[in-house]
């Protein structure tokens, strides 16, 4: 069985999670779903990075301990991921005992390697950012030009990492692997920034102890590149297994897929590949930047008063609203607009009126002319339904293999417009009326299975609303796990009474 491991981010818990964390998220949820769908055995990760003075300042303002708030905090996004129907394997903490021991094994061979070194780090940090800046990069009065509070001056030995070795082995990597970095634009901008020169940077923080210490200073805590990204790999071990770098690299390495936000790319793009080449492994097969979302043609923030929370909006809308909207509506990798207008239109127009609508209307005309009863009946290769519908699987996997959702749904809605456009021109009223009992079958029979094969294919996108309408068809499922990709065979929808009285599947947004 191919097997598929696929990530997001490890979230830093300095806050609440935000929308543009649920967007990572649910992204990566619906390319898991799709590849198990498919047949591959898939391991979707997530969890939270959960280091810093950031995290230690923050606990310390709320006046509790440190692995309090992360342990707070870390239940915040598990509770979102479930509010989502987020459907993942694993939650990696880098708090968790297990961790420390990948990174030190990690730090090890990489030390080992010669590529770590002590160096000095001089320069204006901003405890917000953790990261040194040049007096150049900072606003009037040293003030960080992203948070707008004063960074403190600090002079400290630091290690650092010989990024700058690296330089030509990514550079063929870059060239022998195009598929490594996606979108391809995205790519270029990868490529630019490794032409200019790589420098070595810092792995480690004096005077942080929130964090794990370095093997041979214990003085240092390292810096996040060398703890969270580690943390994909502490991930892999199982439930019972001995933390070991062997152990976790046994199965699932190299990763698939690690998909993130553009503001994170360089680290996984440039620093990430070339500490798994310093480390002795395979590099991960693919970095794959998606844009941010605005709301209302704005950029978010709290100062502009516009933060969409991703709680309320799942609470108000419900799940499959919010995972349609955001994936079929925005380009994966392109930035993308929240509006709440388009947002209510769309959900509406498309899930409601041309997807529930349809079924719930031929659901009702089945109970009133054919005794709820689903025929068994060969409809002719030439149908215009079952054209399309035969059509389609190939056309959608090939959108979904390169995470184009929003053109993944608009191929599924041309068979629901189809349809809706087939059960107008049929009339199965007047033909009813007229007596033609087999001629009503077949109407209701093709725009059924056309439903059935649909919802199925949206399953990746909408889990719940895939799931309500094949109840509705009569099938007995108790999760879309169960689903797999020979269902969307035309023919499929197979001669029975059903038994759930139509109801509608998605309620009207208002
Ligand atoms: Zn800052």
């Amino acid at each position: 069985m191919p097997r598929f491991a696929v990530t997001t981010p490890l979230y830093y818990v300095n806050g609440l999670p935000h929308l543009g964390s649920a967007y990572t998220t649910i992204a990566a949820d619906a390319i898991a779903r799709y590849r198990r769908l498919r047949g591959d055995e898939v391991l979707l990760i997530t969890g939270t990075d959960e280091h810093g003075q950031k995290i230690q300042r923050t606990a310390e303002a709320r006046n509790i301990p440190a692995q309090q708030h992360c342990d707070e905090i870390a239940a915040e996004f598990d509770r979102l991921w479930h509010l989502l129907e987020i459907r993942y394997d694993r939650f990696s903490r880098t708090t968790s005992p297990r961790h420390s021991q990948i990174v030190r094994e990690f730090f090890q061979r990489v030390w080992d390697r010669g590529d770590i070194y002590l160096g000095h780090q001089q320069g204006w940090y901003c405890v917000g950012c953790e990261t040194f800046y040049d007096e150049s990069e900072l606003l009037e009065d040293h003030i960080c030009s992203i948070h707008h509070k004063p960074t403190e001056w600090r002079d400290e030995p630091n290690y650092f990492f010989r990024l700058s070795h690296y330089q030509e082995k990514l550079e063929t990597l870059y060239a022998e692997r195009p598929e490594f970095i996606q979108p391809d634009f995205r790519r270029n901008e990868v490529l630019n920034f490794v032409k200019q020169g790589l420098k070595d940077f810092s792995i480690s923080r004096a005077h942080v102890t929130w964090g794990i210490p370095l093997p041979n200073d214990p003085d240092q805590t390292l810096y996040v590149w060398f703890d969270a990204l580690l943390g994909y790999i502490t991930a892999l071990l199982e439930a019972d297994e001995t933390a070991s770098l062997d152990n976790a690299l046994r199965k699932w390495w190299p990763i698939n897929l690690h998909l993130i936000g553009k503001d994170i790319l360089r680290f996984h793009a440039v620093y990430w590949p070339a500490m798994q080449m310093s480390a002795g492994i395979p590099v991960s097969q693919q970095v794959f930047g998606h844009g941010f979302l605005t709301k209302d043609g704005r950029k978010m923030g709290k100062s502009l008063g516009n933060v969409l929370d991703p709680y309320d909006l799942v609470e108000q809308y419900g799940t499959d609203a919010v995972r349609y909207y955001f994936l079929k509506e925005i380009e994966l990798g392109q930035d993308g607009d929240f509006s709440q207008t388009r947002f209510v239109d769309i959900v509406n127009a498309d899930l409601a009126k041309n997807l529930g609508n349809l079924l719930n209307r031929s659901l009702s005309m089945l109970q009133k002319y054919c005794e709820y009863t689903i025929p068994e009946l060969e409809i002719a290769a030439d149908h215009p339904l079952r054209a399309i519908a035969e059509a389609l699987p190939e056309q959608v996997a090939e959108a979904y293999d390169r995470y184009h959702f929003k053109q993944a749904g608009s191929l599924v809605l041309t068979l629901s417009q189809a349809s809706n456009k087939f059960l107008e021109t049929e009339a199965p009223w007047t033909l009813y009326k007229q007596g033609n009992r087999a001629a009503v079958e077949r109407v209701l029979y093709s725009v059924l299975e056309s439903v059935r094969i649909a919802a199925i294919l949206l399953s990746p996108i909408v889990p719940d609303l895939s799931l309500r309408i094949l109840v509705q068809l009569g099938y007995t499922l108790d999760s879309i796990d169960r689903l797999d990709w020979a269902m969307v065979t035309w023919g499929g929808l197979s001669a029975k009474v059903l038994k759930h009285s139509p109801k509608p599947v998605f309620q009207q947004l208002s």
